[in-house]
């Protein structure tokens, strides 16, 4: 028999800041992204706005991977009541939401670690299929689907505008109107011209979003994911060896494309190559064309595993055989043509 959900569960329906902190618990965010999508922009509005404009306690920080864009990106938000001081700076472990920017980190287990049985997940996504991955969160927790993508390219804005709006859709007692109101500050200075571009997409996120049921299967608190490092002082190999060879055919720049894809049109293509002149990662696949007397080699496709989304193989195409589509989840996978069919398993 399915255990009672906790008592906690109902801090997330509260309807004030007041009611949601009786209990002196803090509110805790991780938004889980890769450079390039706004993840760290998004956390800084959300604390600016609290902290500012509702007078809780906040605090805010990221963390980088090596600062360019397609690299992981997390940022974290705490949130308490005034009286109650927030003394911890490490980042969320053991989050009441976590906000995942891009499809593609669904498969890391790190990104769902540590959600609390009562907690929040948010993922951006169009309505469809919904990952397998997903089986590995809480059965007690909220999943909540949003096309932060769609809208976003729909209103001329981005992710982290509709993903904003969704917070406050999802949790009555943050003032949506003061999040929005940081959100229209923080670009008033740098894009005055987003501004408006984003309040839509703001009001979007806050009301286009789905509740998806029966998602999670795991019981209780997910395990705390904390990457260690793989060697330290007495672990090291000896001499600084490089015990693994470096190479680039296991980079993955799936992660570096923020939601658009080049499609290939076989039937469009003249083969004439100009798309792999300009390509900068040599992702694209040629072999042997079931017409040889045509031409000796045929481009095949893309292997995304190594394609960043850059899109210069659409504009430089002269037929127009290379398109730009919206990625969804699993697209990739379908479409690739491996390079180096050898690696995989
Ligand atoms: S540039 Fe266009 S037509 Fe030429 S090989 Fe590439 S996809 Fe085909
Ligand atoms: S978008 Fe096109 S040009 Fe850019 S990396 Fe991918 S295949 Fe190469």
């Amino acid at each position: 028999m399915n255990a009672p959900l906790p008592a906690i569960s109902s801090l997330r329906e509260a309807a004030t800041p007041q009611a949601r902190f009786a209990d002196h618990s803090s509110f805790e965010v991780r938004f889980e992204s890769i450079g390039g999508l706004g993840a760290h922009a998004a956390g800084h509005v959300l604390a600016t706005a609290a902290v500012l404009r509702m007078g809780l306690n906040g605090a805010h920080f990221s963390s980088y991977g090596s600062e360019k864009k397609g690299s992981t990106v997390r940022s974290f938000v705490r949130l308490s009541a005034a009286e109650q001081p927030i003394r911890v700076s490490a980042p969320v472990e053991t989050p009441n939401v976590v906000v995942v920017f891009h499809a593609v980190l669904l498969r890391n287990p790190a990104t769902r670690g540590g959600l609390r049985r009562d907690g929040t997940f948010i993922y951006n996504a169009p309505a469809g299929v919904i990952p397998e991955e997903l089986k590995a969160l809480p059965r007690t927790a909220r999943v909540i689907r949003v096309d932060a993508l769609g809208i976003a390219l729909a209103e001329k804005s981005r992710p982290n505008a509709v993903l904003l709006g969704t917070i406050c859709g999802a949790f009555p007692w943050i003032d949506t109107a003061v999040v929005l109101e940081a959100l229209s500050e923080e670009f008033a200075g740098k894009n005055p011209a987003a501004v408006a571009t984003n309040e839509r997409a703001f009001q979007r996120g806050a009301t286009e979003y789905e509740v998806l049921e029966g998602v999670g299967e795991a019981e209780g608190d997910l395990p705390i994911s904390r990457a260690d490092p793989e060697w330290g002082f007495a672990t090291q190999p000896a001499g600084g060896l490089l015990p693994e060879p470096g190479n680039t055919a296991w980079n993955d720049l799936s992660a570096s494309r923020t939601g658009l894809m080049p499609v290939l049109d076989g039937a469009k293509c003249i083969h004439c190559g100009v798309c792999d002149l300009v390509c900068p990662d040599f992702c694209l696949v040629w072999g042997a064309g079931a017409d040889t007397s045509k031409f000796e080699r045929e481009l095949m496709g893309v292997d995304y595993r190594y394609c960043k989304g850059c899109m210069r193989c659409v504009e430089s195409c002269p037929t127009g055989a290379f398109g730009e589509a919206v990625e969804t989840p699993g697209m990739a996978d379908r479409l690739r043509v491996p390079l180096f069919p050898e690696l995989i398993k």
